[in-house]
């Protein structure tokens, strides 16, 4: 079978490399931004300065919300559409990112509708009419080199993961200058989602000796420096904006498992307030990997990470436990509980609602390369296990 490994064509990192923008060669370039933070920081301006000496025009679209939605997606396409840049270029969290790359479609394609590439690996070939740059502020999503976009449909209540080789960026600046002021219960949570990119696409079925080196490489950074990281430290967080690009790169073409099937569909299900999605990754990891243990192959390979990282073990059994051990070790330094319970859901309320949860879950887009296959009674009893804290063994 005919495979596909997509990067982005280059990527600027170090301190400072937001000073790249000098060097783009364009005319027109629309900005899309989030809430403000890049405005209030500084580095919006010195974007502009960078983009004035390059000699590119630019227009701002400013304060895409979290979780953006189909609107703005398309008041951002509108706009495209009347500016006519040759470059899109997004700087902030993953929320405008991966708006931007929404829109991008809709700028080239106005006839086009959300329906129409709601289908993954459906769209039509993008850069007819600009290249697209993304800076990220956050160290985690890696929406910067991936194929993914999340955008949500208010009106239906449904997040949609757009996805297709087409939106993956064709620059990607790392300047971790950008993520210093992350606070460090994002910092946490957010360095727990790309470890969990990062195991779930070396386990994935999708995995590939292309994808192997990124995922380990990154598997070993994020357990190396995000305990410095959480802690303030500026050498360590940048380091940390790196593996958690290395994470990105290995998933966008891997894929990831059922941590993630789970963590979308439990994110918002509770009313005792959303769960995080790296918290929520970071408490079910060690029980996914419990319940995919039992498949050969992805016992062979939790063992083979644990082997790269010098842990101990006589055999893939052994090594699996000793990972699992690390990462729950990793949770309570980071102050994240380890299971729904501790989190704060209510009994009740999780009783009343886990089956559901189960099934949409199994329907998840990342349910298709989980190493192990499962149905919705089995999430339903792993999710059990989480919240009471047992052990998965079925
Ligand atoms: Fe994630």
């Amino acid at each position: 079978m005919m495979r596909r490994f997509t990067l982005p064509r280059d990527l600027y990192y170090g301190k400072g490399s937001l000073e790249h923008l000098k060097n783009l060669k364009g005319k027109k370039a629309v900005l899309v931004l989030g809430g403000g933070s890049m405005k209030r920081l500084g580095f919006l301006d010195k974007a502009l300065g960078y983009l004035e000496s390059a000699g590119i025009e630019t227009c701002l679209f400013e304060n895409v919300e979290p979780d953006p939605s189909v609107e703005t997606v398309m008041k951002g396409a509108k706009l495209m559409r009347e500016f006519k840049p040759d470059w899109i270029i997004s700087m902030g969290g993953g929320s405008p990112i991966d708006a931007a790359k929404a829109m991008w479609v809709f700028y080239e394609y106005p006839e086009v509708s959300f329906e129409d590439i709601i289908t993954p690996f459906s769209f039509p070939a993008l850069r007819t009419k600009a290249q697209f740059l993304a800076i990220p502020s956050t160290s985690g999503t890696a929406t910067e080199v991936t194929a993914f976009s999340v955008i949500t449909d208010y009106q239906k209540g449904v997040k949609y993961p757009l996805a297709d080789y087409n939106i993956t960026p064709d620059v990607a600046i790392l300047d971790s200058e950008l993520a210093e002021t992350m606070p460090p219960t994002l910092t946490a949570h957010t360095g727990m989602d790309a470890l969990t990119h990062a195991i779930e696409a070396y386990v994935s079925t999708m995995n590939s000796p292309f994808t192997d080196p990124l995922a380990l490489k990154a598997i070993g950074m994020v357990l190396e420096y995000l305990p410095a990281s959480y802690q303030g430290d500026a050498a360590a967080r940048e380091q940390m904006h790196y593996a958690q690009c290395l994470a990105g790169m290995a998933f966008s073409n891997a894929l990831l498992g059922i941590v993630h099937s789970m963590a979308h569909k439990t994110g918002a299900a509770f009313s005792t307030g959303h769960i995080p999605h790296g918290c929520a990754n970071a408490i079910y990891l060690p029980y996914v990997i419990q319940y995919n243990a039992k498949n050969p192959s992805a016992l062979k390979r939790y063992g083979d990470i644990a082997r790269y990282l010098g842990l101990s073990g006589e055999n893939d059994i052994e090594l699996t436990k000793s990972l699992c051990n690390k990462i729950n070790i990793y949770n309570a330094q980071l102050n994240i509980p380890s299971t729904l319970q501790e989190f704060g859901i209510k009994e009740d309320e999780f009783k009343e609602k886990v089956a559901g949860i189960a099934k949409l879950a199994v329907g998840d887009a990342c349910t298709g390369s989980n190493p192990r296959p499962v149905t919705a009674e089995q999430v339903e009893k792993i999710l059990n296990c989480i919240y009471y804290g047992d052990k998965v063994d079925f």
